[in-house]
């Protein structure tokens, strides 16, 4: 797999960054978590705590996705939704 960025997905994963948390809505900047890696366009995104926080995280224990009842592709939607938002503001 090629793990270079392109410029059209660096400007991605940058847009993912600015917006705030997709589980707790901790304000920006924000961490781009890869729901499938290497896929840039699959990201979600997420405060350090929502992400790789040892008990809230997803990379954790996942408590703060578990009182939501949230699964990584509902942050997705989040994020997808706070994109587009944005994008026509
Ligand atoms: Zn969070
Ligand atoms: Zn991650």
């Amino acid at each position: 797999m090629n793990n270079q960025l392109s410029s059209v997905e660096r400007k991605h994963l940058e847009r993912v960054k600015s917006l705030p948390c997709s589980v707790c809505d901790d304000p920006a900047p924000s961490e781009a978590h890869h729901i499938k890696q290497g896929s840039h366009y699959l990201c979600c995104a997420l405060c350090e705590e929502c992400h790789r926080g040892s008990f809230l995280g997803w990379h954790g224990q996942k408590r703060a996705w578990a009182v939501r009842k949230m699964d990584e592709l509902d942050a997705l939607a989040i994020t997808l939704m706070r994109l587009y938002v944005k994008a026509n503001a």
